[in-house]
């Protein structure tokens, strides 16, 4: 397929999609999968569109996950998994999206519709785009790039694989999920039916860059029990809990918060309390690219718990810790040919690759860990995710596009 019809069958495509509502709901995932009923029209449109590529094999669960299968046109190959999101984040309002197309981007800050202006001076990746196709919204919404981008890109690469015989390739696996901004997900994801002996999400941002690495997370769950007694009949008997609540986040270490670190730097993050007298109760998370550091954090927390017993006679402090996620690279490092093909892709495209560490999570990290099936996320050529501002750039995901196919090709290379 020539790039430009490539261009257009991706604009469209992320047209139609971007203008169905799928926001997930982070406050209702402990009482249904997927968070939001609405997330499953997504999934249902494509799974149609599948059906009109003429794929047999697709399968939606009532989770509302989406895999199919393209079979492979070439014997003994590994099968390879395409995965992206199809709900967008609750950050910002996300749904009644209307997407707007900037055929011809002039350079310059960007007004939208409703007055909110992307800056130049704070997105420095819009001038390579002068001349180009962008696209925004109007302002009063997130765009839905993230991840709808990813979604139209393994899309029009399925329809190229099928439209073109010449391209030898293995079995493909399409993987579409629901609810990946919660964080819950792959909590019911049944990694039994896969076939894909690697997957890549769909799902980074910026032009060129590949992302192998994500943090190490955990989270604590501390309770502080004290003994509540009439304030007027307290002295020597009283344990607030409050107060050791108090105390114990302010021994954290500042230097090692969200707010204090960036790059490789990881840190401890306070993110819920609640209390009275007598108990209170504080999730803490902690997030590292070294799984050391993370588990020195983890024995720091539990060690704070213990120090406050000793300091309040009567207290008691317990930390429950359990893992969240593990950095992706570990499990990346065991097939490097995984992380080879995509940049020696890149380099029969000529796209100047680069590799970047992921200040969080991926689904693929899930995967990565859970089943030990290696999982790098590749760029989408979306920006400003979870915000009004948020912007996909068109020649960025006909390369996002093409980087895929040439990636199958080369994993049906013996
Ligand atoms: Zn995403």
């Amino acid at each position: 397929m020539d790039n430009k019809i490539l261009a257009e069958d991706l604009k469209t495509r992320f047209l139609r999609y971007a203008a169905v509502d799928t926001q997930s709901n982070p406050n209702t995932v402990n009482e249904m999968h997927p968070s939001t009923i609405i997330q499953l029209d997504l999934i249902h449109m494509l799974e149609n569109e599948l059906i009109e590529l003429g794929l047999k094999d697709i399968e939606v669960d009532e989770h509302g996950i989406l895999i199919a299968h393209l079979p492979s046109n070439v014997e003994n190959v590994p099968c390879i998994g395409l995965m992206a999101h199809v709900d967008t984040a609750d950050a910002v309002k996300g749904n009644g999206v209307k997407p707007q197309v900037i055929e011809f981007y002039e350079g310059g800050d960007i007004t939208l519709k409703s007055g909110l202006v992307i800056k130049e001076k704070d997105n420095e990746q819009l001038k390579q785009y002068i001349g180009q196709t962008l696209i925004t919204s109007d302002g009063t919404t997130l765009l839905g790039a993230d991840d709808k981008a990813g979604v139209s890109e393994i899309m029009s690469a399925i329809k190229l694989l099928i439209n073109d015989n010449s391209i030898k390739h293995g079995e493909i696996e399409i993987i579409f999920t629901c609810d990946e901004e919660t964080g819950c997900g792959m909590d019911v994801f049944l990694y039994d039916k896969l076939h894909c002996k690697y997957c890549f999400t769909v799902d980074g941002g910026t032009r060129y860059e590949i992302e192998k690495e994500c943090f190490n997370a955990s989270h604590a769950d501390i309770t502080f029990t004290g003994k509540s007694y009439h304030t007027g009949d307290a002295r020597g008997r009283l344990v607030n809990a409050l107060t050791l609540v108090g105390k114990y986040i302010s021994s954290i270490p500042q230097a090692e918060s969200p707010e204090a670190t960036d790059g490789r730097f990881g840190f401890y993050c306070p993110l819920s309390m609640e209390g009275s007298l007598e108990k209170a109760t504080l999730g803490v998370f902690m997030r590292d690219f070294d799984l050391e550091q993370l588990k020195r954090r983890e024995k720091v927390l539990v060690t704070l718990g213990s120090t406050l017993e000793v300091l309040y006679p009567g207290a008691e402090v317990k930390v429950a810790i359990r893992n969240q996620y593990y950095n992706m690279v570990e499990v990346s490092n065991k097939s490097p040919k995984v992380i080879d093909s995509i940049f020696e892709a890149g380099k029969r495209l000529g796209l100047p690759l680069f590799d970047s560490i992921i200040r969080g999570g991926t689904d693929g990290a899930r995967m990565a860990n859970e089943s030990g099936i290696p999982c790098p996320n590749l760029f989408t050529g979306g920006h400003n995710f979870h915000s009004l501002s948020e912007w996909a750039a068109l020649p960025a995901m006909v390369d996002s596009t093409n980087l895929l196919v040439e990636i199958i090709k080369i994993g049906a290379e013996k």
